[in-house]
């Protein structure tokens, strides 16, 4: 297994509501020229968990944090006008709090943010580090 020391989450920028399934989020990357789909985990809106790039594959996520990383991805992220919120369902929060808790049984140490704490950008829609920084510490 490679060395991981950094779980970073995503957002799908996906419309409340609606249905982004795993073969489509997988052609939407390889039609960007990835081998396949670029995250290692896929949340769906009824809590399922996917996996989409084996754990020891280093997925392609963020710039200059893949190498070392995790990526998980929810299904959401966007209300009904197409901006930019939290639209996690109890169920997804519970299956992401499940996988992060997997993931750092298997990577002691292991830090967890967003993917807007390491760029420019609004994914994945919430605070990662204010929900879920407890794992880390406790
Ligand atoms: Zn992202």
């Amino acid at each position: 297994m490679r060395p991981v020391n950094l779980i970073v989450i995503h957002c799908s920028a996906t419309r409340t509501g609606s249905d982004y399934p795993p073969a489509q989020l997988e052609n939407d990357h390889r039609a960007r020229g990835f081998a396949r789909a670029g995250y290692n985990y896929y949340i769906r809106r009824a809590g399922g968990i996917v996996e989409m790039r084996p754990l020891g594959m280093v997925p392609a996520h963020v710039t200059g944090h893949n190498r070392h990383s995790v990526g998980i991805c929810y299904e959401g992220g966007l209300d009904e006008n197409g901006k930019p919120s939290d639209t996690r369902t109890p169920q997804q929060k519970e299956a992401i709090l499940q996988l992060l808790r997997y993931l750092l049984r298997k990577f002691p140490g292991c830090r967890i943010c967003g993917h807007r704490d390491l760029a420019n950008k609004a994914c994945p829609c919430f605070d990662v580090k204010a929900e879920y920084g407890f794992l880390v510490m406790s």
